[in-house]
């Protein structure tokens, strides 16, 4: 399971600008579908639809032939896991946060989830901010970081459907690879949208999506995308 329809979507959040007008695609099952283009092109709020956090104007998004909007909140979120570009951290230690994931993970899981996820050495670490009664100071974390314990919490929730909104430029080459390495590995035969800011980040997607001024401009391989531009 786990096949994503997006058919022909149309949703602006101001009447007076369409950002997306009649987008249709398919990630099938356990297939990695990547959408690139320009700022504002209206990349995430893709993802946010397929989420909910809004919903569609005319069209309709479907998960296995469902309309989202006939699934359950419950459901929907059980079957879909999003790894967002700023992920905020609950005032609690990494492993709660990892833990939020699937609460009834045993610490074992929580702990070899972290360790793929790269963070099992700050598991009990609580992030800044975090003030405990006696006054003690919370971790800062770096923005890769934070996705990491991301990462981790989605490992552990293992859900048949991934979204990711990939990392900024603003992290470094390092730490990119080491959230590539970890995306890669969570993305394994799951239904996956990854939104992408760079078609160089997306070589193995099994389609790209070229997205501009609220349409489809163009769809492939990495290889034939790169061919043809
Ligand atoms: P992308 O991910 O491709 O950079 P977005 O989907 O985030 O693009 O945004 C598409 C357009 O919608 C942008 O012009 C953005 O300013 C606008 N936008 C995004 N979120 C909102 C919102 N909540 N309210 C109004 N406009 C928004
Ligand atoms: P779910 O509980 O099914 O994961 P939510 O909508 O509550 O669905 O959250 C979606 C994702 O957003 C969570 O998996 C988590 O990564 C993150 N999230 C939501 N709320 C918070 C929060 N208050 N603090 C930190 N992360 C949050």
């Amino acid at each position: 399971g786990g096949v994503i329809s997006f058919k022909d979507v149309h949703f602006a959040y101001d009447p007076e600008r369409p950002i997306l007008k009649g987008i249709s695609f398919e990630v099938g099952a356990g297939k990695t579908v990547a959408v690139v283009g320009p700022s504002g092109a209206g990349k995430s709020t893709l993802s946010r639809l397929l989420y909910r956090f809004y919903d569609v104007q005319s069209g309709s998004i479907e998960i296995d032939g469902q309309d989202v909007r006939d699934l359950t909140q419950k459901s929907l979120r059980a079957a879909i896991g999003m790894v967002p570009q700023d992920t905020v951290l609950f005032n609690d230690t990494i492993a709660y946060n990892i833990r939020y994931g699937r609460p009834s993970a045993s610490e074992e899981e929580v702990s070899a989830a972290a360790e793929v996820a790269q963070v099992g050495d700050f598991i009990r670490a609580l992030p800044e901010g975090f003030q405990t009664k006696v006054g003690e100071r919370g971790l800062k974390l770096s923005g890769g970081e934070k996705q990491r314990v991301a990462i981790a919490r989605t490992i552990l929730k293992a859900p048949p459907i991934l979204i990711l909104d990939e990392a900024t430029s603003a992290l470094d080459t390092t730490t990119e690879r080491e959230i590539q390495t970890a995306l890669d590995i969570v993305s394994k035969n799951r239904t996956t949208l990854v939104i992408a800011h760079r078609l160089s980040t997306v070589i193995g997607a099994d389609e790209i999506i070229v997205l501009k001024n609220g349409q489809i401009a163009e769809r492939g391989k990495h290889q034939a995308l790169l061919a043809r531009n």
